[in-house]
């Protein structure tokens, strides 16, 4: 077995493992491989290893991986190419400028990190009709980092409401990305407050569909993540190793 073999089996236990402790049935939280600074060899490693979900910081260096798995897959035996569904799926993760969102719209199947309704605007645009809509999670700045990305908590519902207008995107949910807390009762409470937000959007009944997709939890936190109701946990290191 590789060690991405290895570590992903290792991952899947963690998660089962915080699942029992919650109280939570396992198959609701699924597992994000992020990549990010890894080659499409430690993706193809992965994939092999029954991971199906990958997620990317930046846009030139994903679509890039993205491109890189097509071919791969086109090229392996008993798949004729474009014949069968993709073996992979693509979250982008990191921020997007203005500039990048036909990138992104063309290539990723989901976008974690919208924060404007400019940028969910311009990724409907140009979300080519031949592909489904556009999955969406509001990044959402949990704990006022002054320098992070995210909606401020009091402005989500507000740009839920518009994000699932848009034609061409479809809503999923929310994702935050909070400072390490000091310990697990720490973390705990500062991923509650986004799954508090998460259900007051939801029982607002503003949403014609309810948001199914709690993005919380990456190696140092994950427990702590799944402890509060995440969905989805977004885990690189404990995966692919530390980056340099
Ligand atoms: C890098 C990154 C992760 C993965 O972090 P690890 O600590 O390596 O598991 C998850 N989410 C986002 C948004 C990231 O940028």
């Amino acid at each position: 077995m590789t060690t991405i073999a290895r570590n992903l089996q290792l991952v899947r236990e963690r998660i089962t493992t915080a699942c029992v402790a919650a109280g939570r049935d396992p198959t609701r939280v699924h597992l994000l491989a992020v990549s990010k600074k890894f080659a499409a060899e430690a993706v193809i490693e992965a994939v092999l290893a029954g991971q199906r979900a990958f997620g990317e910081n930046y846009i030139a260096e994903g679509v890039e991986k993205i491109s890189a798995l097509r071919l791969w897959q086109a090229a392996q035996p008993g798949e004729p190419s474009g014949a069968t569904a993709n073996l992979t799926e693509w979250h982008c993760i990191g921020p997007v400028q203005s500039n990048k969102t036909r990138l992104v719209a063309e290539h990723f199947d989901w976008v974690q990190s919208v924060d404007r309704l400019k940028i969910a605007q311009r990724l409907s645009e140009q979300r080519p009709t031949h592909l489904p809509p556009l999955q969406i999670c509001l990044q959402v700045n949990v704990d006022d980092g002054v320098n992070k990305s995210g909606v401020a908590p009091a402005e989500v519902q507000a740009l839920a409401q518009a994000v699932a207008q848009l034609p061409r995107l479809t809503l999923r949910g929310l994702m935050a990305i909070p400072e390490p807390a000091i310990d697990f009762e720490a973390a705990c409470e500062l991923h509650a407050k986004t799954k508090a937000i998460f259900d007051a959007v939801n029982a607002s009944g503003t949403l014609h569909t309810p948001m199914d997709t709690l993005s919380l939890g990456m190696t140092a936190d994950l427990e702590a993540a799944i402890h509060a109701g995440s969905t989805l946990v977004r885990i690189g290191t404990a995966i692919f190793g530390s980056r340099s």
